[in-house]
């Protein structure tokens, strides 16, 4: 049959459900260039109005996955996994979620991305660690994976390449938010880069995509179906992004903290998150068939260094200098640091995180561009957070200041995006929950 583009528009226009070849139609042609910009926008859009069903969302996913290619990771020996976050600030649970599912016996072969606008990138993390590679060809990538457990690498290959055309174009015309689009543009990834084990951090909260609980919920919802009817194992945590998670913000902070953590010194929500992540990576396994005893095993992990040497292990492989991990307190010593302080008394009630993102974008350490260059030294320490007492030379963050630094700017920022009451407010959740392929469990 002859299909056309103009038809598959109307269709969706009408709220109708369209045809797994209708479908396959749009991505190929947008992809390869026969279907312009423009038709292509109006059908977005008409998706975002009238969205799509499961079996639609499920065979757009596999449209975009087949416009591109797809890792073979079938020579790694132990069970591959993946992880990925829908993007916070502070996140930096890649660097230790890796070493710690790695010691355990899952292959974590992982692409990765930059950051862009308030929220960080792995790879720029990665690459403030002195001499560190992030482009390796793929039979050193699978090789790495099989002598020290993990690797993570920028993508070389060209996974669904239909995602980045679509996105740009989601970007410029008010079509990112809704759920199919957003869960077969993260899914199309995913499935590419070819892990069987997929879990998922699924943030939610005013530094997060999905700014409500019952949003975050349908999204992750979504994405581990999809996962699932592909033959993957899927599990989603839904977790909190009303504050930056843990305390640094910043590339070469973000690595520091990682290493603390792996120490044993990290703080508690962050620990916290990473155990979680990491627990239900095991459970997608196989290796713990519950998630207290997962839990067990990736807190053992920690505790008796054997993360921390996977991390080491991972970084000379990838050409880095691990001599940081010995002298912590000097990798980020470069930096001039300046207070911000509170000003007023009263109890931190709300944390605008994104603007903390765009805060450390201002001191220099993100990007508005993808071109843009970043400088891995500055960053923020976050003193206080939701629920915590502070009067006015409490310092709400430590600002790591460099020559080209905005510091008025971060500076106004921060003090706007911190809310402080008269009234005591609880602590936040670290997390919600998680799906696994069948319910939702509520903690
Ligand atoms: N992240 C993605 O990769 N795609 C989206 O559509 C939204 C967030």
């Amino acid at each position: 049959m002859n299909l056309s583009m103009y038809d598959i528009i109307t269709k969706k226009k009408r709220a109708q459900e369209l045809t797994t070849e209708e479908i396959d139609f749009v991505v190929k042609g947008f992809t390869d260039g026969t279907i312009p910009d423009y038709q292509m926008s109006a059908f977005l859009m008409a998706v975002v109005l009238n969205k799509m069903n499961k079996r639609e969302t499920f065979d757009l996913t596999n449209s975009m996955v087949s416009t591109g290619d797809i890792l073979d990771l079938s020579r790694i020996k132990n069970i591959t996994a993946d992880k990925h976050s829908t993007g916070g600030v502070g996140d930096k649970t890649s660097l230790i979620v890796g070493p710690i599912v790695a010691s355990a016996g899952v292959a974590l072969a992982k692409m990765s991305g930059r950051g862009l606008g308030h929220t960080g990138g792995t790879l720029d993390k990665l690459e403030a660690i002195p001499g560190f590679q992030i482009e390796l060809p793929e039979e050193e990538f699978i090789n790495q994976v099989n002598k020290v457990g993990m690797s993570i690498i920028s993508q070389s290959k060209e996974l669904a390449p239909a995602d980045k055309k679509m996105y740009a174009l989601r970007d410029v015309t008010a079509t990112v938010d809704n759920i199919s689009l957003i869960a077969s543009s993260i899914m199309s990834k995913k499935l590419a880069a070819g892990a069987k084990v997929i879990v998922l951090d699924v943030k939610c909260g005013s530094g997060a995509f999905m700014k409500s609980l019952e949003d975050a919920k349908a999204l992750a919802k979504e994405m581990v179906d999809i996962g699932k009817s592909a033959g993957r194992k899927m599990y989603a945590l839904l977790s909190d992004m009303n504050q930056p998670l843990g305390t640094y913000v910043g590339n070469r902070l973000e690595v520091y903290e990682a290493v603390k953590t792996l120490k044993g010194e990290g703080t508690k929500d962050l620990e916290e998150s990473c155990i979680m992540l990491s627990a239900l990576i095991l459970m997608g396994a196989g290796i713990a068939a519950n998630l207290e005893d997962a839990k067990a095993i990736c807190t053992e992990k920690l505790a008796n260094g054997e993360a921390l040497k996977v991390f080491k292990a991972f970084v000379e492989a990838q050409h880095g200098d691990t001599s940081f991990t010995d002298d912590l307190e000097g990798y980020i010593s470069e930096p001039e640091r300046i207070e911000v302080f509170a000003g007023k008394e009263g109890f931190v009630s709300a944390i605008d995180t994104e603007s903390i993102g765009m805060a450390s974008l201002h001191l220099g350490g993100g990007r508005v561009k993808k071109e843009d260059d970043i400088n891995p030294h500055v960053g923020l320490k976050i003193n206080v957070k939701v629920g915590d007492k502070v009067d006015k030379n409490t310092s709400l963050a430590t600002m790591f200041v460099a020559k080209e630094s905005k510091v008025e700017m971060a500076k106004e920022t921060i003090l706007k995006a911190y809310s402080i009451s008269d009234e005591q407010v609880k602590a936040l959740k670290h997390f919600y929950g998680f799906m696994d392929e069948t319910e939702y469990h509520e903690f």
